[in-house]
């Protein structure tokens, strides 16, 4: 057993699972073994090549100033510019952030983007804050960071609670800070500003394409199945939608505040219409169930899109469904898929099935560069051409290799990236 292995067993010893970068590094670290490369190749990508932390102060609305902290991370750039979203949460941790960048990594490796993984956060609550105060967060931000991004070093993109106005802004503040106009800095704006057709609803088209996918190798027939999405935040809505219009029975969506189930399927159109913009719609209703009930649904399809640590060791025995399709990051933990993997359920996995976001947001960039913009069925038709390969490359090392998918995701994924590193001559 090597000092990993030893580690997350201790973990379990003490009842507690290992945190997110814990598993991620015993997922890297199985991949690159599977892959024949050496440990040396594993200390290199098992942290961060660049981390950054920075203390943001901003002017709040009553006078006073907060001192808010951010970070940046970078895992690896020996393919390209680094790429990853910027979330603000309250629960952003330094090891959160960093895990997220090496899942970027991952992502960006398997649908075979010209990128390495970045991923930036706040430790804020925006829900509870004006937007001046958000606008002015923001902006600090970039200036805090703005010495390691940049169009061709690390490219921010939205995250969890931030959106197409914030990019903007961000945006503007780098334009303003070099005096030149750098739309491809960030991804994720507005039209108007240099975004793309199809950003917005990228992530659940990428993990609608990855269901559809699935389903086809487990037999099941769209048209009726049932779906329970935890989250009904950008892509819990999105995808709830398109399910919904491929004939699928949304039987349960959930937010933070709770859930909603009907067995002969939810009205989506509705629900959409009178969520606000957070995503909460549950306290409309009286007839709720839990979070947690949401997730051990009688379902088919089963897709937490909400936050991490969700399916866990607790509760793996419970999913009915036959596939889970993790829309969120870092949704299951390794545990959890170990048990999920033994009892035959198919689990897609974060790194594979929610890429569609950055692979647009790609197709951002290099509209961005060119000055030349596509329209919309060409963005959705290149979408949909590099997410099928990369399902298909990764269903067929999990069957040739005789692992579960998130193993063999991590082998695709981080294979390009060590090539690249050894080419430069740094391992
Ligand atoms: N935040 C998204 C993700 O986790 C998108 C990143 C991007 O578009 O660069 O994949």
């Amino acid at each position: 057993m090597d000092e990993k292995e030893k580690n997350n067993e201790q973990h379990q010893e003490r009842g507690k699972e290992p945190d997110v970068l814990d598993s991620t590094q015993t997922v890297i670290h199985k991949a690159l073994g599977k892959l024949g490369y050496s440990d040396e190749v594993y200390e290199l990508m098992k942290e961060p090549m660049r981390m950054m932390t920075v203390r943001i102060p901003v002017k709040m609305d009553d006078g006073s100033t907060q001192i808010f902290t951010g970070y940046r991370a970078q895992h690896n750039d020996a393919i390209g510019p680094t790429k990853g979203g910027v979330r603000f949460h309250p629960d952003v941790t330094e090891t959160e952030v960093k895990a997220l960048s090496i899942w970027m990594s991952l992502k960006a490796g398997i649908v075979n983007l010209p990128y390495g993984g970045g991923k930036g956060g706040i430790v804020c609550d925006p829900r509870n804050m004006s937007f001046p105060e958000v606008e002015r967060l923001s902006r600090g931000y970039v200036r805090a960071i703005s010495q390691i991004v940049g169009p061709t070093k690390d490219i921010p993109a939205p995250d969890v609670l931030t959106n197409s106005q914030i990019m903007a802004w961000m945006m503007d503040e780098y334009s303003r800070m070099k005096e030149f106009d750098s739309p491809g800095f960030i991804t994720g704006k507005p039209i108007v500003l240099g975004g793309s057709h199809g950003r917005e609803s990228a992530t659940a088209k990428g993990v609608t394409i990855s269901i559809k996918e699935a389903a086809k190798r487990k037999g099941i027939h769209l048209e009726g199945a049932r779906i329970a999405i935890q989250g009904f935040g950008n892509a819990g809505s999105f995808l709830a939608k398109f399910m919904h219009d491929a004939g699928a029975k949304v039987v349960g969506i959930s937010d933070v505040q709770g859930a909603l189930y009907d067995p002969e399927g939810l009205d989506v159109d509705y629900l959409l219409d009178r969520r606000d913009s957070f995503g909460t719609v549950s306290n409309l209703f009286k007839n709720t169930i839990s979070n947690h009930e949401l997730l051990e649904l009688e379902c088919d399809i089963l897709v937490p899109a909400a936050i991490e640590n969700q399916i866990t060791e607790e509760n793996a025995d419970r999913i009915k469904a036959n596939i889970v399709v993790e829309a969120a990051n870092g949704p299951t933990t390794m545990r959890a898929t170990e048990i999920l993997y033994d009892r035959g359920i198919l689990v897609v996995p974060d790194v594979l099935a929610s890429s569609g976001g950055v692979t647009v947001s790609y197709f951002e960039w290099v509209q961005n560069n060119q000055g030349y913009y596509w329209e919309e069925e060409e963005v959705e038709e290149k979408l949909e051409k590099l997410m099928v390969q990369a399902f298909d490359n990764v269903y067929r090392v999990a069957q040739m290799r005789n692992v579960d998918m998130r193993l063999a995701a991590y082998m695709v994924g981080v294979r390009k990236m060590a090539e690249a590193s050894r080419f430069r001559g740094w391992i």
